[in-house]
């Protein structure tokens, strides 16, 4: 899943990125509005945690900008505690919910997953299920019948993606931007290996699912 951060005091976006990463979420981080708003346009994120005061352009601004483009990724405002009438105008203007500065980890962990939780697929806050094959992202493994098998950070990613949509092609643009980021020179070969690297552990647990490949285009899960 990945989350963009807009937040202005480095310290503490640096320190959120970390703590989100760990928690396997991709995560990019920029540190101003304008650079906000337009990460927040490509509309690739499952997620914004965005501050109001940063310069350029207020959190409140980039709000209204990618609502009224249709963008309707799930926002998490960060607000201080002086800001009341930002965050009421915040909800007015489309965002998901509020956290006001200085807040625990645990409660924002939670807010993000509350607001990104897609409807049906999930389980509980950390498995996601496809044909009785689950993805468990405490224990970082794929589960059927008993049976698990770990894996690695992207493969995980991938097959969060994959399970996210089943049925739908996932190009493999959308993976590289998604996994790799735009400016990154991963190669589909790349993307191919991790595949295969799944294809084998899905047989390892006999999971009744495959991944199939669209050629020239993506993969699906079926
Ligand atoms: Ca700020």
């Amino acid at each position: 899943m990945k989350l963009l951060v807009v937040e202005d005091e480095i310290q503490l976006a640096d320190a959120l990125s970390e703590i989100l990463k760990r928690n396997m979420y991709t995560v990019d981080t920029v540190y101003d509005g304008v650079d906000g708003l337009d990460n927040a346009l490509t509309g690739i994120y499952d997620g914004i945690i965005l501050d109001i005061m940063l310069p350029r352009m207020n959190g409140i601004e980039i709000l209204r900008n990618i609502r009224k483009e249709k963008i309707n990724t799930p926002v998490l405002l960060l607000t201080a505690r002086s800001e009341i009438e930002d965050k009421i105008n915040g909800l007015d203007c489309g965002a998901d919910d509020y956290l006001t500065k200085p807040f625990v980890t645990g409660e924002m962990l939670a807010r993000i997953r509350a607001m990104t939780r897609r409807k049906g697929e999930i389980l509980d806050n950390n498995k996601l299920e496809f044909n009785g094959l689950e993805l468990n992202k405490n224990t970082c493994s794929i589960i059927y019948a008993g049976n698990d098998v770990k894996l690695s950070l992207k493969e995980y990613q991938i097959m969060e993606m994959l399970i996210a949509n089943p049925h739908h092609i996932l190009p493999k643009e959308r993976i590289i931007e998604k996994i790799w980021g735009y400016e990154s020179d991963v190669e589909y070969n790349n993307i191919e290996v991790y595949i295969s690297f799944l294809r084998k552990k899905i047989t390892v647990i006999s999971a009744p699912v495959q991944i199939k490949t669209a050629r020239g285009i993506g993969y699906s899960l079926e």
